[in-house]
């Protein structure tokens, strides 16, 4: 694979172009122009540019309205590579997509239980080798590096700027992967990631209103696109919905505040509490699946359980989802979305979750279009993170602004 940046002049006219190029799949020059209101000479020399540039390529001839059948435009795919990671508190997923967003190739990783900014920095640099490496004789451009970095992200600086389940604090990110690999390397947090690559999928026409991803994995943060655009905030906390506070007396979070919605409903607060009833002596088909070893408990351990039967998971989970129904419904009276998309590890719960998440905002929004506020599960699965951060490149090559 050839590395080394790759040269992009952008123009609106030519991002619009290309962009229309892959909204429609394949379209015909004289189509661009009906639709973008351009003239057709300038679609003309700007598709000669992006043809020479290699990022778009003649197919097969269009349908013919009765003259010469049209020559289609369309994506070169198989001509450049985009590298997307998701750092989450305890594993880095990466994936490699090509210009599409389609996913080539996927890996994951475990982060040691003990990490320090270089150790976590040299692990970025070596699963992305790794990744890499797996396409060593292609002819692909490498487009750049997408990072979704879970916790709170410097974007312009592309730092993470504290990551509380790590204790981590300043990791220059995107200055020491730009060093060591001379591309273009973009930062953001993992949940507004993740809502870059849920809005990246759907039609054009379905991007208005105001789109919520909700994280739910070791910890809990929201992304969130209004018309389209990310929501940062003044000091990009926007979308901290983990560290809401729902209980004034309860637990300490890794925050360093007590209560946050995050000690309920993540994957950790769910082996806590599963762990705490056990230790009140509940029976539970849990100890029979972990042979009594409680330190093999997790959350998933949990929906094992579930799955078969066992009522203490059940409950614990349907819990988990009231929880999650108080956040929520606190979201839909800050913000009024039009749907809100859960995602993470915790979502591989299903229906589990979802009920107790439904009731719950049915039970406490305050008009009833709130109480009928779209919630559905992710359908982009454990990489919509990874997917999401290699969207992020891609965005940067397709956005007009
Ligand atoms: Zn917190």
């Amino acid at each position: 694979m050839q590395k080394g940046s790759f040269q992009w002049m952008k123009s609106i006219n030519k991002t619009m172009i290309l962009n229309k190029i892959r909204v429609c799949g394949s379209i015909s020059r004289a189509q661009i122009a009906k639709d973008t209101k351009l003239t057709p000479p300038t679609v003309s020399s700007i598709v000669k540019e992006l043809i020479e540039e290699g990022i778009v390529i003649e197919s097969q001839q269009g349908q013919s309205n009765g003259g010469r059948k049209p020559t289609m435009l369309v994506l070169n795919e198989q001509g450049f590579y985009v590298l997307g990671l998701d750092v989450g508190p305890v594993k880095i997923r990466t994936v490699i997509c090509n210009i599409n967003g389609e996913v080539l190739s996927n890996h994951i990783r475990n982060l040691p239980s003990r990490i320090t900014n270089d150790i976590l920095l040299d692990l970025l640099k070596e699963e992305i080798h790794f990744m890499l490496n797996r396409f060593p004789d292609s002819h692909r451009q490498l487009i750049g590096i997408g990072i979704g970095m879970h916790g709170v992200v410097d974007v312009k600086q592309g730092n993470c700027l504290f990551a509380p389940n790590l204790q981590l604090r300043n990791i220059p990110i995107q200055e020491e992967l730009e060093n060591h690999f001379q591309v273009t390397v973009k930062v953001e947090n993992d949940a507004r990631v993740m809502a870059l690559g849920e809005t990246w999928f759907v039609n054009e026409h379905k991007k208005n209103g105001t789109i919520v991803t909700l994280n739910i994995g070791q910890g809990i943060g929201a992304g969130i696109v209004v018309e389209g655009r990310l929501i940062h905030g003044e000091h990009n906390l926007a979308g901290e919905i983990g560290h809401m506070s729902i209980d004034l007396s309860g637990h300490k979070c890794s925050c360093g505040n007590f209560g946050c919605l995050q000690t309920f409903a993540s994957g950790s607060a769910i082996k806590e509490r599963a762990l705490k009833e056990l230790s009140m002596g509940k029976d539970s088909l849990l100890l029979d699946i972990v042979k009594s070893d409680l330190t093999k408990i997790e959350a998933k351990t949990v929906y094992e359980a579930a799955c078969k039967s066992d009522q203490l998971s059940i409950d614990l989970l349907h819990n988990t989802g009231i929880y999650l129904g108080i956040g929520i419904t606190n979201l839909i009276h800050l913000l009024n979305p039009t749907k809100i998309i859960l995602a993470g590890g915790v979502t591989n719960a299903g229906d589990f979750i979802l009920k107790g998440i439904r009731d719950t905002v049915a039970g406490r929004a305050l008009t009833q279009d709130a109480k009928s506020t779209e919630i559905v599960i992710s359908k982009l699965g454990e990489f919509s993170a990874a997917i999401g951060s290699a969207v992020l490149v891609l965005e940067d090559l397709f956005s007009v602004s």
